[in-house]
């Protein structure tokens, strides 16, 4: 049961990159159903900012990578997401520490505290339809496939489909927070861009995870 490695951690940033860019008309859509039309344009500017960082200048450690690429997001994608984003980022590294791997247990505690960072970033709780609503799913689903004692690609496996039924089920809500909340009543029957961004970054992790490590 292979643990996850910076190397595993640089895939999930590129591939992050890779979904947001193809799914950059969608996500601008979706905001522009409920929002300003921007978050497409937002997130892609940000993580194609990190995949060049990670170019020129790859972290030894993972707290270090996802410092870099945390700071890249607050400083480039702006908009609410961008320090929601940064933080998330930010606080994995954070709580990851100085380290070069982490198992399935240790990555869920780290994924935990960003997840804790966006709600005291942003004081979003699940069901404002948020990018929240998409992350504390995939969060728990991960922390519990850990607890089974499955391995990360498991464990991202179940977060990925977490994430993706928490992005659906955002399309009834009525929006709590964020551009969407002036909205009001209006802000139903539409999923939440940063919710459907969100799944993306699980989706990411799930394809990075599932990759065969390189020889
Ligand atoms: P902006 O709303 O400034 O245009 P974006 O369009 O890039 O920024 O991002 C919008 C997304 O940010 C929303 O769909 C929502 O998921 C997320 N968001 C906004 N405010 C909050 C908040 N307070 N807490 C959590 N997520 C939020
Ligand atoms: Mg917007």
């Amino acid at each position: 049961m292979a643990d996850v490695s910076v190397a595993d951690l640089v895939r999930w940033l590129r591939r992050f990159d890779e979904l947001v860019a193809e799914h950059r008309a969608e996500l601008t859509e979706l905001d522009s159903a409920i929002g300003d039309a921007d978050h497409g344009t937002n997130l892609t500017r940000g993580t194609a900012a990190v995949a060049a960082a990670l170019a020129a200048d790859p972290a030894e450690t993972i707290d270090a990578l996802m410092r870099a690429a945390g700071m890249t997001l607050v400083s480039t994608v702006g908009g609410a997401s961008g320090p929601l984003y940064g933080t998330l980022l930010l606080r994995i590294g954070a709580a990851a520490g100085t380290v070069t791997t982490l198992d399935a247990a240790g990555m869920g505690v780290a994924l935990q505290a960003g997840r804790d960072g966006v709600v005291a970033r942003g004081g979003a709780a699940p069901g404002d339809k948020t990018m929240v609503d998409a992350l504390d799913p995939a969060v728990a689903a991960w922390i519990s496939a850990a607890r089974e004692g499955r391995a990360p690609s498991a464990c991202a496996a179940a977060a990925s489909s977490a994430a993706a039924a928490g992005r659906d089920a955002t399309v009834p809500l009525v929006a709590r927070k964020g551009r969407a909340s002036y909205l009001g009543e209006r802000s139903a029957g539409h999923a939440d861009p940063g919710a459907a961004s969100t799944a993306l970054l699980f989706e990411a992790l799930r394809s990075a995870l599932a990759e065969a490590p390189e020889p």
